[in-house]
């Protein structure tokens, strides 16, 4: 069975780059019928936040991805929250100490800065000495007798670390690189690289699927499951997301959080079938795929290792073809209430579908309700000096205006074919037609030069409302 897991930590906003892996770990766990876990890495107590947590899980519910197991589930390897294993990680912090793999270390922040300084100014990069690896234990017994607080460092034994990235291919690298760091910091903590693995071990993970920024960890995780005589994983490197202009994806980007996509008004199943093209892309040169069919054809090995590039013009196409074409209408009209509301329109459902229907094909993003269904819920909205001039100039703009308003007064009801009717008889009658007979009606109805069709706008707002704008325009 194959099981993958989702470990963020629980200090910000889902950042779409996370989204991406939790979206691909999701993916590759449904494809293959395995299991996801999602993992609450909160061991930095000072940055990780409970609130945090509710969001992550709400975000990543609201995106459509679901787990097996974590820490409001449950599940047969839990606890699913770091913060809550501890004694785990002593556990095995004690097991590398008597095997020798493991060390503490006494040395002071000054000590450790003279070391920096001195692989800087002789030109090298700079790794620990080693100095507390093999302290005789009066030596151990002194540091202790002064007070003196130690880390544990794991003892990295000299070799190269070979393994082969589902997504990067062979990668090798020399244990020269980083030598002996920090298992167990000054306070206790242990750090992520150790808790990672043991949590990756015991919790039976098969692939570490996680973004590329974590490549130059996965050496030093190797070398402690070596030591632990732990199974190692499978890993997979996910590219790197990178803005427009080609740097890493960030706020100066705009929204970039899962949260500020659905507030912007995008729909979960366009940022989900979005993010999925995130390094990844199906069979076929179709871009817009339900989730199931996504399911169905993502292979992790097909994974791309350049940088995905986010475009949001692209992912703003997108969201317009779910709303134009995708979600059915009353779906559409649900998620969309609470935009209606906010912007202050208010209405009673059926209202609002009706001017979902009339809008849908106008709008990209719920955002765009605000201006697009605002000729739906203003009747007093003001006419500018342009047009002011404008229908001075223009004798047969009052005029046309008139005209209709004559031929509706009297109704008491104005269907879409209706509106047509009475259209097609102005034309016939006094000869208006196209922009001199449609534009002074808008400008009276709405107060602006274009927008939705007419025969919908007098649909939906109904009769009354038509005479209502049409005699304040005339007045
Ligand atoms: N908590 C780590 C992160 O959010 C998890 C890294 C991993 O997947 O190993 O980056």
């Amino acid at each position: 069975m194959k099981r993958v897991r989702f470990a963020p930590s629980p200090t910000g906003y889902l950042h779409l780059g996370n989204a991406r892996t939790a979206l691909f770990n999701y993916l590759f766990a449904k494809h293959e019928n395995g299991s996801l876990i999602l993992r609450i890495e909160d061991t930095d107590l000072e940055r990780s936040k409970k609130e945090y947590e509710e969001m992550l899980i709400e975000d990543l519910k609201w995106l459509g991805i679901q787990w097996d197991e974590g820490p409001d589930v449950g599940g047969n390897y839990g606890p699913y929250r770091q913060s809550e294993r501890l004694e785990i990680y002593y556990k095995y912090v004690d097991k590398l100490l008597k095997s020798g793999d493991a060390y503490y270390c006494y040395c002071s922040e000054e000590e450790l800065e003279k070391e920096r300084e001195k692989a800087i100014a002789e030109g090298r990069p700079y790794r620990y000495s080693g100095k507390c690896r093999n302290l005789t234990p009066e030596e151990r017994a002194d540091y202790e007798a002064q007070g003196i607080k130690p880390v544990v460092r794991f003892k990295v034994p000299d070799k190269t670390v070979i393994f082969e990235d589902i997504i990067r291919g062979h990668v090798e690298i020399d244990t020269k690189e980083f030598g002996d760091f920090v298992i167990v910091r000054q306070d206790g903590m242990p750090v992520y690289n150790f808790v990672v693995v043991i949590d990756d071990a015991l919790m039976g993970i098969t692939h570490v699927i996680r973004g590329e920024d974590h490549l130059s960890n996965t050496p030093k995780q190797i070398v402690i499951y070596e030591a632990l005589g732990f199974n190692i994983p499978q890993f997979a490197h996910l590219p790197i997301i990178l803005g427009e202009d080609r740097t890493k994806l960030s706020k100066r980007h705009g929204a970039v959080s899962v949260r500020a996509l659905k507030d912007d008004g995008f729909l979960s199943e366009a940022v989900f079938n979005y993010l999925s093209l995130l390094g990844w892309h199906p069979k076929d040169e179709r871009e817009i795929l339900p989730k199931e069919e996504i399911i169905k054809q993502f292979r992790i090995e097909d994974v791309n290792k350049s940088p995905a590039i986010f475009d949001r013009t692209k992912l703003r196409w997108m969201n317009g073809v779910y709303i134009r074409e995708i979600l059915d209408l009353e779906e559409l009209t649900k998620r969309s209430v609470e935009f209606f509301e906010g912007f202050g329109y208010k209405a009673d459902f059926e209202f609002y579908k009706k001017v979902m229907e009339a809008i849908r094909d106008s709008i990209e993003t719920l955002m765009d309700i605000k201006e697009r269904a605002k000729v739906f819920f203003v009747d007093e909205f003001p006419f500018t000096d342009e047009i002011v001039a404008e229908v001075k100039s223009d004798p047969n703009f009052y005029k046309v205006v008139e005209i209709f308003y004559e031929k509706v007064k009297g109704l008491d009801k104005l269907t879409k074919e209706d509106f047509k009717t009475i259209t097609k008889e102005i034309q016939k009658e006094y000869g208006f037609k196209g922009k001199a007979l449609f534009h002074p009606i808008r400008i009276a109805l709405t107060g602006e030069s274009s927008g939705v069709s007419l025969d919908l706008l007098v649909e939906v707002i109904g009769i009354e409302r038509v005479k209502f704008r049409l005699k304040r325009f005339l007045e």
